[in-house]
C-alpha cells in the first residue's frame, strides 16, 4: 500500500499514515473515553477521562506498529527491503519488496509481528499488575494495553490470508508440499471462508440474530467489514497464483507466432523498399538469408542512414543486425524470461530460434496476453491482441512485468 502521508521513517523504513486512520483514532478515543467517562469520571474527572481514551487510541496504534516492526525487522534481517509501514483502517501493513525464499524464513516473518503483541500483551499485563492504586488511571491504560496486545496476537493468528495465522499456513503447507503455490492456494481458500464466515456472524450481530441463536457477540459491523477485507484480499491472492500458475506453463514455442519474412540478403536496398516497405504488406520483422543460411535481422531503421543513390546498388547484407547480437531466446525458454527481457530490454519484440539456430518465430506483449488467455481459458478478443501489439504496451491494470518476475523468484525455487 503506497497511500497516506509519509511521516518519518524507522530504521530506514518510510513510515506513512493514510487518511482513514484518523477516522479509526477519533472512533477509539470518543469510544474509549466514552467508556472511561462512564466508569472512572469521579474519581479521575472528565478531562482526564477523554486524554486517556486518547491515549488508548494512540497507544492502540503504537502497538499495531510495533507489530508491523516485528515483521520489517525480520525481514529486513534476511536481506528483504522493506519499502514501508503504512497505518490505516485496518490496522498496519508492511510492504515488503519480495517473499522470503524458504517456508522457514516465511514463517519467521510472519510470526514476528505476533510475537511482537504477544510480549507487549506480557509487558503492559505485568506493569498493569504491578501499577500500585486499583482504579489509577495508568493502571487501567496498561491493562487496556495488555488486552489490545492480546486481540492483536490472536487476530492475526486467524489461519487466512491475508493474516499473520495466513502466512504461517502458506509456510506450513510450503514445507509440507514442495510447493509455496500449493501454500498460498490453501491460505487464500482459508482466507476466503473465515471472511465470509466473519460478515456473517458480522452481520447476525448487527441485527440481534446472533444473540436469538445464543452464539456469543464477536464485533458486529466492524467484523462485518473486516471479513469483507479479508475476502477481497484472499480473492487477489488467487487470481495472482492462478497467473502465476499460468504463466510458468508457457513456453516461447506455445506463444510465438510466424508474423515475419524471410527476405534473401543479396536483395538491393531499392528493391526492398519497394516490395516489402511501400507495398502495403509490411510485416512486423524481417530477417535475411543466403545460401540457405539466416544472415540477420534486417534493421528496417538503419535504411534511413544510407544514402538514397546507394540504395540501387548496396544490398540488405549492408542494414544487417547479427542474430547473435540481436536478443532471443530459444522455443524452449519459459515465458516469463521472455516478459522479463522484453521489459529490462525495452524491446517490442524477440526473436525465437530453433535448436539449429534458424528463426522459428517472434514474440510481442500481444502474443504473449494471447497465450496467456489460452493457457488461462479466457477469452481475450482479436482486437484487444491487435491493440497491444500495436501499442506494445500491456492493457493498463495487467502488471505482467511484476507478476513475471515473482512467478519467476516461485519457479527458482
Ligand atoms: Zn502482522
Amino acid at each position: 500500500m503506497q497511500s497516506g502521508w509519509r511521516v518519518g521513517s524507522l530504521f530506514g523504513i518510510p513510515l506513512r499514515i493514510d487518511p482513514s486512520w484518523f477516522f479509526v483514532v477519533a472512533l477509539v478515543t470518543l469510544s474509549a473515553g466514552a467508556e472511561f467517562q462512564a466508569n472512572y469520571a469521579q474519581e479521575w474527572g472528565a478531562q482526564t477521562a477523554w486524554g486517556m481514551g486518547l491515549a488508548t487510541a494512540l497507544l492502540l496504534f503504537l502497538s499495531v506498529l510495533l507489530h508491523e516492526l516485528g515483521h520489517s525487522l525480520v525481514a529486513k534481517l534476511q536481506g528483504i527491503q522493506v519499502q514501508s509501514i503504512t497505518l490505516f483502517f485496518f490496522g498496519g501493513i508492511a510492504a515488503i519488496e519480495q517473499e522470503p525464499k524458504t517456508p522457514g524464513k516465511a514463517f519467521q516473518v510472519a510470526i514476528a509481528g505476533p510475537a511482537v503483541s504477544f510480549s507487549l500483551f506480557l509487558i503492559f499485563g505485568l506493569i498493569g499488575f504491578l501499577t500500585p492504586g486499583v482504579d489509577a488511571p495508568l493502571r487501567v491504560l496498561f491493562t487496556r494495553l495488555a488486552g489490545i496486545n492480546l486481540v492483536l496476537t490472536l487476530f492475526n493468528l486467524i489461519p487466512g490470508l491475508p493474516l499473520d495465522g495466513g502466512q504461517v499456513l502458506k509456510s506450513i503447507v510450503w514445507k509440507a508440499t514442495g510447493s509455496q503455490i500449493q501454500g498460498i492456494r490453501w491460505a487464500a481458500s482459508s482466507g476466503r471462508m473465515l471472511g465470509f464466515i466473519a460478515i456473517a456472524w458480522g452481520l447476525a450481530d448487527t441485527f440481534g440474530v446472533s444473540s436469538a441463536l445464543g452464539l456469543p457477540y464477536i464485533g458486529g459491523l466492524w467484523i462485518a467489514l473486516i471479513g469483507w477485507f479479508v475476502v477481497q484480499n484472499a480473492a487477489t491472492y488467487s487470481r495472482l497464483t492462478d497467473l502465476q500458475e499460468a504463466l510458468l506453463k508457457i513456453k516461447s514455442e506455445d506463444a510465438m507466432t510466424r508474423e515475419f519474412r524471410v527476405v534473401d540478403a543479396n536483395m538491393t536496398l531499392r528493391r526492398f523498399a519497394d516490395d516489402h516497405l511501400l507495398s502495403g504488406t509490411r510485416a512486423p520483422v524481417y530477417y535475411a538469408a543466403s545460401n540457405g543460411r539466416y544472415r540477420g535481422m534486417v534493421d528496417v531503421d538503419g535504411l534511413q542512414l544510407i544514402e538514397r543513390s546507394e540504395w540501387e546498388t548496396k544490398t540488405l547484407s549492408s542494414i544487417l543486425k547479427s542474430l547473435s547480437d540481436v536478443p532471443t531466446v530459444q522455443e524452449s525458454t519459459p515465458i516469463v524470461e521472455v516478459i522479463q527481457l522484453l521489459d529490462d530490454k525495452n524491446l517490442s519484440q524477440i526473436t525465437v530460434l530453433s535448436p539449429a539456430e534458424a528463426v522459428a518465430g517472434v514474440i510481442d506483449r500481444g502474443d504473449i496476453v494471447r497465450a496467456l488467455g489460452q493457457k488461462m481459458n479466457l477469452r481475450i478478443s482479436d482486437t484487444i491482441i491487435k491493440q497491444i501489439k500495436e501499442d506494445g504496451t500491456y492493457p493498463p491494470g495487467l502488471k505482467l512485468g511484476t507478476i513475471a518476475q515473482s512467478a519467476a523468484e516461485l519457479r527458482a525455487k
